[in-house]
């Protein structure tokens, strides 16, 4: 097998304070690979930027300028974390072997990617960055995160368990990936229903070297929400579940009131009809509300509007 040719995949939204630290640190890791022999010397780290409103595109464009293994490109707007790190993939796929998607923050450990090439090497086309401990959180994103992927599974979307972003995917597989239509991404569930084989490797994931957090909980509940709609309809099941168990406790509700009734006890019963249909109601939103996410992602799927827009590449410009 001749020596891979790997492209980095960086997406980065406003990370002007953190780029000009990690840039360096990525071009050393890839020259690295290329000394050891384990990669190709015309490897690239390629950024995506998500639409930044700070001066990370202009960063990159100099990047790009100062050193031919920089390379990137820009989306018209911000379309998030995932829409970026898709645009990357697409773009990468009929131009590499393998590529390795990682956050731009430092946060994930660059030196798993030794491994990761190695495990390619050994025949893997999917290779998963595991995160080993999570120290360097705090408890609150710990606690969080760790309820993400519980709940996640809970509701019937596999996920690789405390693996976020950070994975080798061959270009194989993203030429069967490209035909995933979707647009509501999850990439995390959905790379591991392309198949192939697959293997991980841990690592210890570190602080933000600079900036701050975009994963505020708000985010993290989206993500989770369209993680479990976009893999599993087991909500709908619950909530079919849920409406069977009801209607029974509400018939034996029903059967009581009429014996009741003939026996001629007829109690006030003000309290217990308010906090009955207080409940129902309540439970009926809910349904109403999950039902309506499902409808939402299928209103969403008919538009097939475009998952990302590249406005520039800096390899295109002047
Ligand atoms: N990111 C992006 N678009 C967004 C939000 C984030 O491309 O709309 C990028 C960001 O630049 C970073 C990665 O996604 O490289 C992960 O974001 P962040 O580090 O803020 O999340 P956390 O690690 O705290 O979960
Ligand atoms: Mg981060």
């Amino acid at each position: 097998m001749t020596t891979p040719r790997l492209f980095i995949i960086i997406p980065c939204y406003n990370e002007q304070d953190v780029l000009p630290i990690t840039a360096p640190m990525f071009l050393e890791k890839l020259k690295g690979l290329a000394r050891d022999g384990k990669i190709s010397a015309d490897s690239r780290v390629l950024f995506v930027n998500d639409g930044s409103k700070d001066k990370t595109w202009e960063i990159i464009s100099d990047l790009a300028k100062q050193d031919e293994h920089y390379i990137g490109i820009s989306q018209s707007r911000n379309r998030g974390h995932q829409n970026a790190v898709l645009a990357g993939l697409m773009e990468a796929k009929d131009k590499c072997d393998i590529t390795i998607s990682i956050d731009c923050d430092g946060q994930d450990d660059i030196n798993a990617m030794d491994a990761m090439v190695e495990a390619y090497l050994d025949g893997c086309q999917v290779v998963y960055g595991v995160r080993s401990s999570r120290e360097t959180d705090t408890f609150f994103k710990r606690a969080t995160a760790q309820g993400f992927y519980k709940f996640l599974a809970m509701m019937g979307a596999e996920v690789v368990y405390n693996h976020a972003d950070y994975r080798l995917i061959s270009s194989r597989v993203l030429q069967e990936f490209a035909n995933f239509k979707e647009v509501n991404l999850f990439l995390r569930g959905m790379i591991p229903l392309v198949g192939f084989k697959s293997t991980s490797v841990s690592y210890s994931r570190a602080e933000r070297l600079a900036g701050e957090s975009h994963y505020p909980l708000k985010k993290m509940i989206a993500l989770a929400v369209d993680g479990i709609t976009s893999l599993s309809v087991k909500p709908l099941r619950l909530i079919t579940g849920f409406g069977v168990f009801v209607a029974i406790v509400s018939f034996i509700g029903v059967l009581w009131a009429i014996i009741t009734a003939l026996l001629g006890k007829t109690v006030a019963g003000w309290a217990s009809t308010t906090c009955i249909v207080c409940f129902v109601s309540g439970v009926q939103l809910i349904c109403l509300g999950i039902i309506g996410e499902y409808i939402g992602k299928i209103y969403m799927e008919t538009k097939q509007r475009p998952r990302y827009i590249i406005s520039q590449r800096t390899w295109e410009q002047d």
